[in-house]
């Protein structure tokens, strides 16, 4: 897994954003117009490919308030725990 390039994507749009000093803290992109800390953007990449690995489909929404969003959790927590 590509995890080094997490910085370079997009969470959102999944356009591809360019790559980031690590002085930069933030994830600005400049197709969606999303800002977010680097290592959300980072965190949310590794969990929508977390869930393709896993056959779930992945949500483009960022409601908090999803009903299945439990579910993805354990999902991915079993994924990150069954390794
Ligand atoms: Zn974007």
């Amino acid at each position: 897994m590509d995890k080094d390039f997490t910085s370079q994507e997009c969470p959102i749009c999944r356009l591809p954003t360019g790559k980031k000093s690590l002085s930069q803290r933030v994830h600005n992109c400049q197709y969606c117009g999303i800002t977010l800390d680097r290592d959300v953007a980072a965190a949310k990449i590794i969990e929508q490919r977390g869930k393709i690995a896993v056959g779930q489909p992945v949500s483009m929404k960022s409601t908090c308030g999803d009903r299945g969003a439990g579910v993805l959790q354990l999902t991915l927590f079993d994924l990150v725990t069954g390794l």
